[in-house]
């Protein structure tokens, strides 16, 4: 099954009507016949569902999808992006341990690492995740290395293969973000990394309207416990651990699962997303090189020629540099300008809608951050971040061309 077939028939609905969707179990709890069932549905030891925070259906049709796409052996959804990164980090972290990662990251990874610092945990940055930049800092504290496959905003693209044999020598786990990428441009597990995260918000939904998130295990890293001693109990579960040790603690009793309706909505949304991830390529490329071709503004987007990413854009993401591009104006007034002139990108802190989004990242997702991690991030006070979505390409190329003339 090729990658469009695969979003519609790669997992099948359960359901005894014949619907062609998972429907909305839209419940928080489940009836059962006789206590002795909802012990044994408890306990795992009978299958079926008890309550919406542990299990739903419509949740659990998403998550296989997107284990499916991934090529991991399970997923667990979460109620935002956020919480997926979260999770997926303190499933395995205690105090005293470190985290390598990527400068350019996200505006609300930066933030919440800086928050993981008050329980013990420290994350050493590096301006770009390399084989080369990574290893120096791995020491026996290091548990993981996390990083986003294309980063937003910074638009730097990760050898995952490298940075994977960096860490699989040193016995630590890769955690990719691989937001941006979508299954669609690349399969990180291909690649070696061990976890991936999905802000499922973006180019999953497609449509901008849930938040959820979603984190899928590759199932072949070793917990080793005298590294990870809170797998202690959970060498049972085989090369389930650790989605075992996430569903039974910290997912559960953080209380972080995705409602069943915004599960619904990206499951209807990821149906659309090989067409939408085409197109948006597509105009991406078409945008960013017509901005390259005018003054007043530079251009940073990976599948450029110009991008020192493009070997591999080409090697990894089969030639698509997603659906993200940065301008630089030469001041604020003139990014607030450009920005305000557009007239068909909308103004919002949003990616991966099917509507170009427009963002001046230094007075928004970056508020928080001071100048050395918003520049180390790829955001100066005159970057415009732009989501371009599916709308005519000529559209786009004379809004901004004649908002950059305003
Ligand atoms: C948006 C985003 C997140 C956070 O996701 P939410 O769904 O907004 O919580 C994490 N990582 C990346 C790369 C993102 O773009």
């Amino acid at each position: 099954m090729k990658f469009n077939t695969s979003l519609l028939h790669g997992t099948a609905v359960n359901d005894k009507y014949g619907a062609t969707q998972q429907p909305i179990y839209q419940v928080s709890a489940f009836a059962h016949d006789s206590a002795e069932t909802l012990e044994k549905v408890f306990s795992n030891h009978a299958p079926g569902y008890a309550y919406s925070r542990i299990g739903n259906p419509t949740v659990d049709a998403f998550e296989k999808r997107i284990a499916g796409l991934e090529g991991g052996i399970g997923a667990v959804a979460c109620s935002s992006g956020m919480s997926a990164v979260t999770m997926s980090l303190l499933n395995i972290l205690r105090s005293g341990d470190e985290v390598i990662a990527g400068a350019g990251l996200f505006g609300g990874t930066i933030d919440l690492f800086g928050d993981l610092a008050q329980f013990g945990i420290t994350v050493k940055f590096v301006d770009s995740v390399t084989a080369e930049s990574t290893a120096p800092l791995i020491n026996e504290r290091t548990r993981a290395v996390f990083t986003e496959l294309i980063g937003n905003p910074k638009l730097d693209v990760v050898d995952i293969k490298s940075v994977a044999e960096v860490c699989h020598a040193n016995s630590i786990p890769l955690i990719i973000d691989s937001t941006t990428a979508t299954p669609y441009l690349a399969r990180p597990f291909e690649y070696g990394a061990d976890i991936v995260v999905h802000s499922a918000s973006k180019y999953i939904n497609g449509g901008g309207n849930s938040i959820a998130g979603v984190i899928i295990d590759s199932g072949r890293f070793r917990w080793d416990t005298a590294k990870f001693p809170a797998f202690d109990g959970y060498k049972a579960f085989g090369k389930f651990a650790y989605l075992a040790k996430l569903r039974n603690g910290f997912w559960r009793n953080a209380g972080v699962c995705l409602s069943p309706f915004n599960a619904y909505m990206c499951s209807v949304g990821l149906e659309t997303m090989g067409l939408r991830m085409d197109r948006i390529c597509e105009n991406a490329k078409q945008l960013a090189e017509h901005l390259q071709s005018l003054d007043g503004v530079t251009v940073n987007y990976p599948a450029l020629e110009s991008s020192p990413y493009y070997p591999l854009v080409r090697s990894q993401l089969g030639g698509r540099g997603g659906g993200i591009l940065t301008i630089r104006t030469g001041s604020k007034e003139k990014a607030f300008r450009l920005i305000n002139s557009l007239k068909y990108a909308l103004i919002a802190t949003n990616i991966g809608d099917i509507r170009t989004l427009v963002i001046h990242p230094a007075s928004t997702i970056y508020l928080h951050s001071d100048k050395e991690q918003r520049e180390q991030a790829g955001v100066y006070d005159d970057t415009i971040r732009v989501s371009v979505g599916i709308e005519d390409i000529d559209d786009l190329k004379n809004d901004f061309e004649n908002a950059i003339g305003s």
